[in-house]
């Protein structure tokens, strides 16, 4: 029972006594203990981060796994770097152009400018067929089913069937050639259409090549239809097409006069006569008739002109306005020289020089081939209650009646007050140009002037 006593106190761990701990001590000291075999205690950062990592398993997974995303990221972007340089580096040689059959060089200064790859479309259309019209500084190629691209010389927009679209780089449009960014070509050709566009910017070889219907055994049926659009475009300003099923309402019946009104050779009334491009002193219509409706003296006009205005007088009779008649339709070159010679005699008898008495009849009287009045296609209105034409004309039923309905004749308003800078004239309420049916809705519904019209034409 006292030994089992005494082990339960050895358990509870009493504190040696001086005399165990001396021999403790001695029996330590005796030992020879040689230190340099035990494992040496590294406490460096590194030991103990090892010994973090020992302990703390996931942690070690997760900085392992982030560790290897940063060195894939690198070596992406690594790659894409290398392949942008590859990409940035500007191949210069000269380019190899591929239209159908033929191949021909262009060399690299020539073909581009700025950065911008240009491509010459007198090529491209005839290889094409486009259809050339315009001059030598404005070129309009039209394709299949009338669609149609404009440039014009020197000017950074272009006209897409009737839109006004930024063109990416100023044209260069002369006699010999019509450069445009190949851009601008692509994205006015859209996909899937008539020519087949590419470019290899490794070797610089410009490929155009028309596309072919093709059946299921591969027989080639057609080429496809070229076609151009302005999808990929912000429009800058466009004319409002006609709708080919669009009815038209008249104060009379007007089927004996519709194919004066909507004549089937319209163009041939879209002259421009203004200050910037007179008709010269030999120009004179063949076709000039008499005027039958109500005038103030003999006058003539073109014939469809002239059978419209008619049929346009008849309806606004009909609406209840008889009090207004033509004072002026075609005045001959020769006139016009009588009329401004005259003007320019007054004003010399008046005390002032020849240039004084030329600008002063300058600014009221057309100078002889800038007035509209000799191609044969406008007129003047005027009423009983009206002495002079001026801008009282306004306030006529004639003129309200005109606004709303001369159109449907083929008539524009000339000179509209916000147009003043386009045409070069001030406002004339009283004047009236023919362009026949379509062209006058067009105008009259996009509210454009003619010069505007044409330009986007
Ligand atoms: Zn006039």
């Amino acid at each position: 029972m006292k030994k089992n006593k005494k082990n339960e106190a050895v358990q509870k761990e009493v504190p040696l006594s001086n005399e165990e701990l001396n021999m403790l001590r001695k029996s330590v000291a005796s030992e020879k203990v040689d230190r340099s075999k035990l494992p040496h205690y590294d406490n460096s950062d590194k030991a103990k981060f090892f010994r973090y990592v020992k302990k703390n398993k996931f942690f070690a997974a997760i900085c392992i796994l982030l560790a290897v995303c940063v060195v894939v990221l690198l070596a992406l972007c690594a790659v894409m770097a290398i392949k942008k340089a590859a990409a940035e580096r500007v191949n210069t040689d000269d380019y190899t152009v591929i239209l159908g059959d033929r191949k021909y060089t262009v060399k690299y200064k020539d073909a581009v400018r700025g950065d911008i790859l240009f491509v010459d479309m007198y090529k491209v259309a005839e290889y094409a067929q486009m259809t050339r019209t315009g001059s030598t500084s404005s070129v309009k190629f039209t394709a299949q089913n009338n669609n149609y691209l404009r440039f014009e010389n020197d000017t950074d927009t272009a006209v897409v069937n009737g839109c006004m679209v930024e063109l990416g780089a100023k044209a260069v449009v002369n006699a010999e050639v019509c450069e445009i960014p190949l851009d601008f070509l692509i994205k006015a050709m859209g996909s899937g259409n008539g020519l087949k566009i590419s470019l290899d910017k490794d070797t610089n070889t410009l490929k155009i090549t028309r596309r072919y219907y093709k059946t299921d055994d591969g027989d080639i049926t057609g080429p496809v239809e070229i076609l151009f659009n302005t999808d990929s475009f912000d429009v800058l300003q466009q004319i409002l097409r006609v709708e080919k099923d669009r009815k038209y309402e008249y104060g009379i019946n007007v089927d004996g006069y519709l194919s004066n009104i909507d004549p089937e050779n319209a163009e041939d009334y879209l002259i421009l006569a203004n200050k910037e491009t007179p008709l010269g002193s030999d120009y004179a219509p063949s076709d000039l008739v008499r005027l039958e409706c109500k005038t103030n003296r003999d006058m003539q006009l073109r014939k469809d002109a002239e059978r419209a205005l008619y049929a346009l007088m008849l309806d606004m009779a009909a609406s209840g306005i008889d009090d207004t008649f033509i004072t002026s339709a075609y005045r001959s070159y020769s006139y016009q020289v009588g009329l401004f010679d005259k003007y320019v005699g007054e004003h010399i008898s008046e005390g002032m020089t020849k240039e004084e008495a030329e600008a002063t009849a300058l600014e009221y009287s057309a100078k002889p081939g800038t007035s509209e009045h000799q191609t044969g296609l406008c007129v003047d209105f005027m009423t009983n209650s009206m002495t002079d034409l001026d801008e009282s004309f306004e306030d006529t039923a004639a003129f309200r009646w005109l606004s709303e309905n001369a159109y449907k004749y083929g008539f524009i308003l000339r000179y509209p007050p916000d147009k003043v800078d386009i045409t070069g004239y001030k406002y004339e309420p009283w004047h009236y140009r023919f362009v026949g049916r379509t062209a006058a809705t067009e105008i009259y519904e996009s509210e454009l002037c003619l010069e505007e019209y044409l330009e986007l034409n």
